[in-house]
């Protein structure tokens, strides 16, 4: 499937405007298709904030834009908290119908700047240990919602001479829970007219959707894969997962060994550090029989603890020797930086503190 970004991004614009899409859109406004253009490089390539300032657009459209309440912008800032060594900021964004969404900019040292987005309004896969799954799913976002969260830390960077080197598909929600939208994010994303992020700078992290990695696999883009394994085992793993008594360890392992034959990308694979859940010396053997000799790559991530949940991240020193392990059967291995624990940046954490009661209403809604 051709994914083409300017029409994405106008039916998008189009629909949340009340419009039936793209061609309704042009033909109310009447606008060619190099009017579209410009739009669509102002937004996405020029970061321009919003419509009234595109100064090359006529100023009468400008008025009709703004009387019908067209808007670049799909997502508001709500909240934005930078944490004490300036490195991690995190921001909450309103979409239009008022849910809520996080997104993070990591500025690491050096010239890397990775932002963290979220791909749905909650979360349906209820992983014990994360406080997005603990809340519940409300709704899919839509290209541009997703889009757009890169947008405005894109914006941002760029008044102080930066860009965005790296996108992860690590906030709320699971991406490919909400396939289409996703894709079609990416495809804005990459566009060389537009934002221009190559692929291999991005990464979609993905709870284990069989279906849906075979799907990712056909797509032969060069979009790194990220999987939360979390886990060695079924018996461990569906303890924290719910979703791997739909799809369990073995056939998750043969959906990724199809993806590698086929793409020869290397798989990275995230598993949180849970005291005396899935740290012992026994789960790091396991782990290690699962990962040796293959394309893959383990990130060990710090638990960041969640008011609600009752587990305990593992000591540093259990880490390093769970890593030690990995280590020596040859399996490479990092043990991931943990930024802006002190703004609550793990997935979920900032809406959970906000909102927690309007939060879970929406989701048994
Ligand atoms: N649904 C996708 C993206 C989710 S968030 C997925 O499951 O991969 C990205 C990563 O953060 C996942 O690996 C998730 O398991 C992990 N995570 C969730 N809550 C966390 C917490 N409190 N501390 C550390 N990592 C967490």
């Amino acid at each position: 499937m051709t994914r083409d970004p300017l029409r994405i991004w106008v039916d998008d614009i189009a629909r949340r405007t009340g419009f039936a899409g793209a061609d309704d859109f042009a033909r109310a406004f009447d606008l060619k298709p190099f009017r579209l253009k410009q739009l669509y490089r102002a937004a996405t390539k020029e970061l321009v904030e919003d419509l009234e300032s595109v100064t090359t657009l006529p100023k009468e459209l400008r008025a009709e834009f703004a009387a019908r309440g067209v808007a670049f912008s799909s997502v508001t800032p709500v909240v934005l908290q930078r944490s004490k060594d300036a490195q991690t900021t995190k921001g909450l964004f309103r979409l239009r119908d008022g849910n809520e969404v996080e997104a993070v900019l990591m500025e690491h040292h050096g010239d890397r700047t990775t932002v963290c987005i979220s791909s749905q309004a909650g979360c349906a896969f209820a992983c014990a240990f994360c406080s997005t799954g603990q809340a519940g799913f409300t709704r899919n976002l839509e290209a541009t919602e997703i889009f757009d969260q890169a947008r405005f830390f894109a914006q941002e960077l760029q008044s102080r001479g930066k860009r965005i080197t790296n996108i992860v598909f690590m906030g709320m929600g699971e991406p490919f829970h909400n396939y289409d939208a996703v894709m079609n994010a990416v495809a804005l994303l990459n566009d060389p007219h537009g934002l221009g992020l190559g692929h291999r700078h991005i990464t979609i992290s993905t709870v284990g959707l069989v279906d849906k990695i075979d799907r990712f696999t056909d797509e032969g883009l060069q979009v790194n894969l990220a999987i939360s394994l979390h886990a060695p085992s079924d018996r461990v793993r569906s303890t924290i997962m719910p979703v791997n008594r739909k799809f369990d360890t073995a056939e998750l392992m043969a959906a990724i060994e199809r993806y590698v034959e086929k793409t020869n990308r290397k798989v990275f694979f995230e598993y949180v550090m849970l005291e005396g859940i899935n740290d012992t010396e026994a789960c790091a053997h396991e782990l290690a029989d699962l990962m040796r000799g293959k394309l893959y790559h383990v990130n060990l991530i710090p638990y960041n603890s969640t008011p609600d949940a009752p587990f305990q991240g593992t000591a540093d020193a259990r880490i390093w020797a769970f890593a030690g392990i990995l280590d020596e059967a040859r399996v490479p291995t990092t043990v991931r930086h943990n930024m802006g624990r002190d703004i609550s940046a793990a997935c979920g954490q900032l809406r959970a503190e906000t909102q927690p009661k309007a939060h879970k209403k929406a989701a048994t809604a």
